[in-house]
């Protein structure tokens, strides 16, 4: 018999969330290359629940997560994940056009000074969305990980996959430090690392792409900023919220193409961030505090990938998770482990059709 009935790669939000849904019903367990599970992308994130980003299908899932993260059950968490907050999305033209689903309204010049003191003239009005809240990535992904583990999972730290072969109806996988560990179904969940780990199991890459985003922690001149909406704009050339009440979040939305790695933020991308601020209000920098960066994996339609692989036995692949990993967690939690399970059983999605997110999208269809 196999070690185990699933092996996630990866202890991400994807990887522990799906193994949190699992773990009743499979034996199963995550295996992390790092010494801890939050150190790459779920680590690095701006903490922000957004159900405009992402486009249509992404907004879905963000709506469908809203009610567990706003309110999750008592023995998942005692304390709701979200804070809210707003958004303001400015322009100096046009408004931007968002999912239909998402509720907001127009702000004009006058309410816009009211909200954002100090903005610049040349923003004209924006759109403000109510529902932004900030989500506690922290506490989300150690409550996924404390369930899994309370559902007998086993985590593995420091403990990557170098290679795996499918045999015998299972799979067979070496570690670095040359153990191996044997199990039914492979899940990835490698983050920027999904292709590789595809290729050392020899199943076929589906080209998902990793891109580096910075953020800095600018300390201010002023105070009062902690409550501030999301501020971004319709050009995506930037966004900031308040963080402390002298300090902000501020990212110049860069997406710079990556190979998987430990990401560190660039001068040049500090520098035009703090440029593009500058733009947008009259707000003295008295320092930049921290600079951070990670790397964002995004599938070629940008959407996420939940789903067995048409063409590898056993193979499932929990990838893609762009920018909206964090926000999209429970329902894609859910998602994901129905398939992998075989059962539609959550009210919460079952409005959400998964062949949108499966990797069977990606296989050309036959010439006629
Ligand atoms: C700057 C920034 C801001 C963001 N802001 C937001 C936000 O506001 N809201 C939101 O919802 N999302 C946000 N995101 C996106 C979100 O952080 C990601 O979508 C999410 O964290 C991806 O989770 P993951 O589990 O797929 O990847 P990761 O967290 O990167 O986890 C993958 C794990 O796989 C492990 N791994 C890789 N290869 C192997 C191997 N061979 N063997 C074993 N383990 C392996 C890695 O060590 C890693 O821990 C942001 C991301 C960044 C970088």
């Amino acid at each position: 018999m196999a070690d185990y009935d699933v092996l996630i790669v990866g202890g991400g939000i994807a990887g522990a969330s799906l193994g949190a849904g699992i773990a009743t019903e499979r034996r199963t367990a995550i295996i992390e290359a790092e010494s801890h599970c939050g150190f790459h992308a779920t680590g690095r994130s701006a903490a922000f629940w957004l159900e405009s980003y992402g486009g249509p299908q992404v907004a879905l899932l963000s709506a469908a997560s809203r009610d567990f993260l706003n309110e999750p059950t008592a023995a998942f968490s005692e304390r709701s994940f979200l804070r809210m907050r707003g958004a303001l999305h400015l322009t100096r033209g046009e408004l931007p056009t968002l999912p239909d689903i998402v509720e907001t309204r127009v702000v004009e010049r006058i309410e816009l000074e009211r909200l954002l003191p100090g903005v610049r003239p040349e923003w004209r009005r924006a759109l403000f969305e109510a529902g932004c809240s900030d989500i506690d990535v922290a506490g989300l992904h150690a409550a996924y990980l404390k369930q899994f583990g309370r559902r007998g999972g086993t985590i593995r730290i420091e403990a990557r996959l170098e290679s795996a072969i499918y045999s015998g109806g299972e799979w067979k996988v070496r570690l670095k430090d040359r153990s191996t560990v044997s199990a039914q179904v492979l899940v990835n969940a490698a983050g920027a690392w999904a292709d590789p780990v595809a290729m050392a199991c020899g199943v076929a890459p589906l080209g998902i792409a990793p891109k580096r985003r910075t953020v800095v922690q600018l300390r201010i001149g002023r105070t009062g900023l902690r409550d501030l909406p999301l501020v971004d704009d319709s050009d995506g050339t930037f966004y900031f919220k308040g963080e402390g009440d002298r300090t902000v979040w501020l990212s110049p939305h860069d997406e710079i193409d990556s190979d998987p790695c430990d990401a560190a933020p660039e001068e040049i991308d500090v520098a035009t961030a703090i440029h593009r601020f500058e733009r947008v209000v009259d707000w003295p920098i008295e320092a930049v505090e921290r600079r951070w960066a990670g790397l964002r994996s995004f599938a070629p339609d940008r959407l996420p990938v939940y789903g067995f692989d048409p063409d590898a036995p056993s193979f499932f692949w929990c990838v893609g998770l762009g920018g909206f990993g964090i926000q999209t967690a429970p329902a894609a939690s859910r998602l994901a482990t129905s398939v992998l399970l075989g059962k539609r059983s959550y009210q919460s999605i079952e409005k959400i059709d998964p062949a949108i997110f499966s990797p069977a999208r990606f296989v050309a269809a036959p010439a006629h």
